[in-house]
């Protein structure tokens, strides 16, 4: 049997780091670990091959080779993998869909043969089994969530590594809080679910053997869910960075209750996490409280913040607009926030209910769901379903938002902030053995120096706002010196984050002229018809 592997491309949107990405010669973040997993879940006697449609083209000879496809993604990607499904069925090509994707949009809507319905690992044998008989039922459903014992080492062999610029690692799935607008805990449950210290050190040495240097993303839902279990992994983690000489980097998604675990951070530290994206969402507590975002609330969230920068993370931040409780001065007390809390990388989004959500649920009793979105609530010109707030006054907030965090000097202003709290000046740096020299940040890796190029000719020379970059770059290279890789990351990142908002602001007056335009047409259809 031939199994061809198919990942939808993913729209443009902030998260796709899209224009930063170009910098360094790359044509995506990450690779897909779901279908590499599958792969390796798949009988040994198939040929497989994956095609991952953000990096390289489905070619008509690879749908010719295949006797099945398998594709999967996530809600965002719906578009490209319906296109995907129709053209595999055009061809008679018998199509399976699985993965997050299949947890919230109806089977009948993906368009595919079979739909996969939970995680892969206890129900791959029984499908591919069927597959193979000709007697495989258009839908299953896995009966329970399987522990992570059960999932392989993902098929490396499979990508073209060199084309992203983070290979991935699953450490644990699920988280044990609660948030009202979180797919993932209806997905994934609240128990976190680990993999043993074994299976992560070996997908690390798998990833080393395959020559890779630079970033790791370890892509958890959170990474903290079981703290006991974290620290276990992490005292492993520096030990095999220590045994190896590797100098990877790892970045991880987390809850901002990381901030009271000092060991935690510490050990972060130790073992090379250089970056944690964190849901901040709001800084008003209301909405905090609303959406069950508990964990959030009786602390400084500024103060948090700065204490997990201050172990050399660098946080990332989810944000959220259109909460019940968001009140006309929302837009003002979100970019202060944002500017103070030293964030470079701010992902200011418009709250969406995802299907199967309890947010969700919760407005369909309300009557206020307009339709199921489509999964993109950091590059959205519309809610689907109805605020609190006049939409069209919180949609032009948001664009408000995104314009003055994205300002070239305020965004400069984050970075060194983050950079001051992060990488303090050597004299008060404790003196370090190895593992702590590990831990510091290369001065320029080989990656970030091409990216260090572009980045002066397409910021510096031909870029909008050269003034404002000159002057920063010079300031990495003298005040920053001891971070100035860091720095320029950060500096190229700002470029991403500059050019979308650009876009959204294009696409919301589209969006607005559109939208007074269909007004004044059923006004004049009105009044003729009267
Ligand atoms: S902390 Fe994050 S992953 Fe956990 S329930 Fe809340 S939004 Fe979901």
């Amino acid at each position: 049997m031939n199994a061809l592997l198919v990942y939808p491309e993913f729209p443009e949107t902030f998260w796709s780091f899209r224009h930063a990405l170009k910098f360094l010669g790359k044509r995506a973040a990450q690779p897909p670990l779901g279908l590499m997993t599958v792969a390796a879940l798949l009988p040994v006697a198939w040929k497989k091959r994956l095609v991952d449609t953000n990096v390289e083209r489905l070619r008509d000879r690879d749908l010719k080779w295949a006797d099945v496809v398998f594709v999967s993604g996530m809600h965002i990607q719906r578009e490209s993998l319906v296109e995907i499904v129709e053209r595999c069925r055009a061809r008679g090509l018998r199509t399976v869909v699985g993965g997050p994707i299949a947890s919230s949009v109806p089977a009948a809507e993906l368009k595919a043969d079979h739909v996969v319905i939970g995680e892969a690992e206890s129900l791959i044998g029984d499908l591919s089994r069927a597959l193979e008989a000709g007697t495989a039922r258009p839908e299953y459903q896995a009966a329970e969530r399987p522990e992570m014992a059960s999932s392989p080492l993902p098929d490396l062999s499979l990508i073209k590594m060199r084309r992203y610029s983070t290979m991935t690692v699953q450490y644990s799935r699920g988280c044990p809080f609660n948030c009202e607008f979180c797919d993932i805990i209806e997905i994934y449950g609240r128990r976190p679910r680990t993999k043993a210290v074994a299976q992560v050190l070996a997908e690390l040495d798998q990833l080393l053997a395959a020559g890779w240097r630079e970033t790791v993303f370890i892509v958890d839902d959170n990474f903290i869910g079981n703290k006991a279990r974290a620290k276990e992994l992490l005292r492993a983690m520096a030990e095999w960075r220590e045994e190896t000489g590797a100098r990877f980097d790892f970045i991880t998604e987390a809850s901002l209750n990381l901030a009271d675990d000092v060991e935690l951070m510490q050990l972060m530290k130790d073992a090379g996490f250089r970056s944690v994206f964190l849901g901040v969402e709001t800084p008003d507590e209301s909405g905090l409280i609303a959406s069950n975002k508990l964990q959030n609330t009786r602390r400084s969230l500024l103060e948090s913040v700065a204490t997990i920068q201050s172990y050399g993370l660098q946080v990332m931040g989810g944000f959220i607009l259109g909460f019940d409780t968001d009140k006309e001065d929302i837009f003002d007390r979100m970019v202060e926030f944002i500017q103070k809390s030293g964030i470079p990388i701010a992902m200011v989004g418009l709250l969406q209910a995802m299907p199967g959500t309890q947010l969700f649920r919760r407005l369909r009793r309300e009557d206020r769901i307009v339709d199921a979105g489509g999964g993109n609530n950091t590059f959205c010109d519309r809610l689907n379903f109805l605020p609190r707030m006049d939409s069209a006054k919180l949609i032009e907030g948001y664009r408000d938002v995104m314009k003055r965090i994205y300002n070239c000097e305020a965004y400069y202003e984050r970075v060194k902030l983050y950079l001051n709290r992060a990488h303090p000046k050597p004299a008060k740096r404790a003196a370090g053995e190895r593992a702590k020299k590990l831990a510091t940040p290369p001065f320029l890796t080989r990656d970030n120096m091409r990216a260090l190029a572009n980045s002066i000719v397409r910021q510096g020379v031909l870029g909008r706002h050269q003034w404002s970059y000159w002057k920063f770059l010079a300031s990495a290279a003298t005040k920053y010196r001891r971070c100035f890789g860091t720095a320029m990351t950060l500096a190229v990142m700002g470029y991403h984050f500059q050019v979308m908002t650009r876009k959204l602001s294009k696409a919301m007056d589209k969006a607005t002229k559109a939208a007074k335009a269909e007004n004044e047409l059923l006004a004049t259809t009105d009044g003729s018809a009267r």
